[in-house]
């Protein structure tokens, strides 16, 4: 018998409800389902928790906890949520259901394949993430209506990087550019101030969950 899109599994490392704290969805309280496993390692990771904890979840347990929480936003995080083989049976359930979806990824594995009713916050690692190399061009690609585009910035260099990045690649021409200062590495006053002198076309991005919760916890 053919296995139902219910019946198939993930690896899930948690699944909580909290206020969302970055991209064009910020400020929407919304449910996190964060998958398990990563295979980067960035300097700044803040959720290395996720990459092994976790244990196997089938769509249809997902479904029954995010339903839990009446609220039509759903995140998929990690870890790197790519790494699921399974990851688009559940974003095609969620979007059949009529929620609005949308994927954090690492930008290090193809996007292109993914539901396209899904929205997509990709980022573009820097150099001083530790993992520069972890970018999948073809995700240069993906429709602007449902892509951003999010560079974690570390230092006055990395901000150099990101900048010339986005103007190699036309990023700002397509799509929205998040720069985001990396917690506690620098200050979002500077960020702030060099986006303005710079006359940048990126949008300055807080973590907004950082300045609500302390570090355990996650919402409510
Ligand atoms: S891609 Fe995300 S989960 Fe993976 S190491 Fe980097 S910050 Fe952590």
């Amino acid at each position: 018998m053919e296995q139902s899109r219910l019946d198939l599994t993930l690896k899930i490392n948690e699944i909580f409800y909290s206020i969302q704290g970055e991209s064009r969805f910020v400020g929407w309280p919304t449910v996190f389902v964060r998958t398990s496993g990563c295979h980067l390692r960035c300097t700044y990771c803040d959720t290395t928790y996720a990459y092994y904890e976790g244990g196997k979840k089938s769509v249809r347990e997902i479904l029954q906890e995010i339903e839990k929480h009446k609220t039509p936003y759903v995140c998929l995080t990690g870890g790197e949520p790519l790494l699921q083989k399974n990851l688009n049976a559940l974003t095609t359930e969620l979007c059949d259901r009529g929620f609005q979806v949308s994927i954090e990824t690492s930008g290090d594995l193809n996007c292109l394949d993914l539901d396209p009713r899904a929205f997509k916050v990709v980022d573009v690692k820097t150099p001083d993430s530790g993992e520069p190399e972890a970018f999948c061009r073809d995700n240069l690609d993906l429709p602007s209506e449902t892509t951003e585009f999010k560079f974690v910035i570390c230092s006055p260099g990395d901000l150099e990087w990101a900048e010339a990045f986005c103007q190699e690649n036309q990023l700002f021409e397509r799509f929205n550019v998040l720069y985001s200062p990396s917690f506690g590495k620098i200050e979002p006053r500077w960020l702030a101030e060099q986006l303005l002198n710079k006359k940048s076309r990126a949008r300055l991005q807080m973590q907004l969950h950082k300045y609500i919760w302390s570090p355990d916890q996650r919402g409510v």
